[in-house]
């Protein structure tokens, strides 16, 4: 019976997949393992006790490129996707390097770091700025989800039960400045806090502006962002404060996020928007 109770299944198909899912619901998908295995430092590691190897899903590696998006499957590693060069966003490949070290970057996936199940982790700030969509499978069906949706729905996971990430798909639009900053790291031990800062400009008008800052949730204020966009660069003293002041005003409604954080992150806006000021 206990080897009834453990099993580790490698599926080449979906259908195989499923099909186990189906049979043992509680089964738990294992892509690169560091999340699954993470702070064990026994001989023996505590494992899921029915596993479903992604591995041999071939599916899941592909990364395939079209004029507007790059498609990643959720198996592809974190290095991989630095490796494919200067058609990532500036943002994501800057945030993908500052996690952790080389060795696990080689083995971490990007699925595994979308699906972490007990925290936000930091892929998905650069993912939510960028407008990525995310492909969920089920069984039945096939469904995309945008990645702020992913990423700010309550609750551990997005993903329904017995559902799995597929692809994800990133628009590569051309954005002319792109920040990312990584708080703190040390401060937190269960949650990462970092924030995105990205804009788009055409003949010096900024067209288009992002700020993503990522504690548990995603947070993103669109009416600060609507203070800049149709501004001429350099922008003027006036608007850069007014800016700042509205981002402190959206902050001030958000009682979860604590006050040094909000502190941190005001001062990286402040930094980011007096950059483009006379
Ligand atoms: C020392 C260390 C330092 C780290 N530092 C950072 C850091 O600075 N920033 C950061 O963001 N992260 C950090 N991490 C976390 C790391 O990025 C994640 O552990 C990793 O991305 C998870 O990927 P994985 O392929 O190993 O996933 P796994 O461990 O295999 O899976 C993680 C979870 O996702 C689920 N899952 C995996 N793939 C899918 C899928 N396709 N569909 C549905 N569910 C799926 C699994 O069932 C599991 O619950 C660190 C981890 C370690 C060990």
């Amino acid at each position: 019976m206990a080897a009834l109770l453990n099993q580790v299944f490698f599926p080449s198909t979906f259908q195989e997949l499923f099909n186990a899912w189906n049979r043992f619901p509680g089964a738990v998908p294992y892509a690169g393992g560091t999340g699954l295995i993470r702070g064990q430092g026994k001989e023996i590691l505590d494992l899921p006790p029915i596993i479903l190897s992604l591995d041999k899903l071939e599916d899941l590696q592909r990364i395939t490129r079209t004029e507007r998006y790059l498609e990643i499957g959720a198996m592809v590693k974190l290095n991989q996707i630095i490796r494919i060069g200067k058609i990532v966003p500036e943002a994501l490949t800057r945030c993908l390097e500052k996690i952790a070290g080389v060795q696990l970057r080689n083995i971490a996936t990007i699925g595994g770091n979308i699906c972490y199940p007990t925290r936000r982790l930091d892929v998905s700030a650069p993912l939510a700025a960028l407008d990525a969509q995310f492909e969920l499978r089920s069984t039945q069906s096939t469904r995309w989800i945008s990645a702020s949706r992913f990423s700010s729905l309550p609750g551990p996971t997005a993903l329904n039960p017995q559902e799995l990430l597929t692809r994800i798909r990133v628009p590569l639009d051309q954005w002319d400045y792109s920040i990312y900053k990584k708080f703190s790291s040390g401060r937190h031990l269960n949650s990462s806090e970092v924030m995105v800062f990205m804009m788009k400009t055409q003949k010096n008008v900024l067209t288009d502006i992002r700020v993503i800052f990522k504690t548990n949730t995603i947070l993103r204020d669109k009416n600060s962002e609507a203070i800049l966009i149709g501004k001429h660069l350099p922008l003027s003293n006036r608007i850069a404060a007014d800016f700042v002041q509205s981002w402190e005003t959206f902050l001030s409604g958000m009682p979860d996020v604590e006050e040094l954080s909000k502190k941190e992150l005001v001062n990286c806006i402040e930094l980011n928007v007096y950059n483009l000021s006379e």
